[in-house]
């Protein structure tokens, strides 16, 4: 698969974003909100990247559309969500593209009443944007294509992969075949 952003490069971008947010966090009750399921790779990746101390939770957001490439309509399920009240919450996506997602999530964890809410993701698709929302913090800006790994899947596959990469026609259709999908 054609390799967009490497294993190194990763890395390189989380253990920085890791820092970042403990200088800002320290001494706050910080709690980062995971985005099931995309992020569970980078939020893996980033909470050992950091040094202060901070709680993990995880919200759901799904979109179904009519292609496995372009969103649907919006569900958020906050039923894992854990108390946020007065809390500083990073809510922690692997990609902004349109951005709709990221602006139904800041609503969905407004009504907690946390004491402030930022967003973080690994990508922004930058050209793609059509909420007046940005991440407050993203690791890499990519152009308009359709990627997976390090979390990001196609048909649920790819999640696994340590980089990056923009999957080909071949790849898309033996990820469909394979799962009888
Ligand atoms: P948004 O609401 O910002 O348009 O889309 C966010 C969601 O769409 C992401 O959380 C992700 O699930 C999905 N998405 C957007 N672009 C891509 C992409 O290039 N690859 C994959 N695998 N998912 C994407
Ligand atoms: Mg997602």
């Amino acid at each position: 698969m054609k390799v967009l952003i490497t294993e190194a490069e990763i890395q390189e971008r989380v253990c920085g974003l890791g820092a970042c947010l403990s200088e800002k966090y320290a001494g706050r009750p910080l709690t980062v909100l995971g985005v099931l399921t995309g992020s569970i790779v980078l939020l893996a990746d980033l909470i050992r990247a950091t040094s202060i101390p901070l709680r993990v939770a995880l919200i759901e957001a799904s979109s179904y559309g009519e292609t496995r490439t372009e969103p649907g309509e919006l569900t958020i399920n906050i039923g894992l969500v854990p108390d946020l009240k007065d809390r500083d919450v990073v809510i922690l996506d692997d990609i902004f593209d349109t951005g709709n997602t990221m602006v139904g999530l800041y609503d969905a964890v407004q009504s907690f009443e946390p004491a402030s809410v930022q967003s973080a993701v690994l990508l922004w698709k930058t050209d793609r944007t059509v909420v007046d929302l940005q991440p407050d913090h993203f690791c890499f800006q990519i152009p308009d294509e359709f990627v997976v790994g390090y979390g990001l899947d196609y048909n649920d596959e790819f999640r696994n992969l340590p980089f990056i990469g923009i999957p080909n026609e071949e790849e898309m259709h033996e990820a469909v075949k394979g799962q009888g999908g």
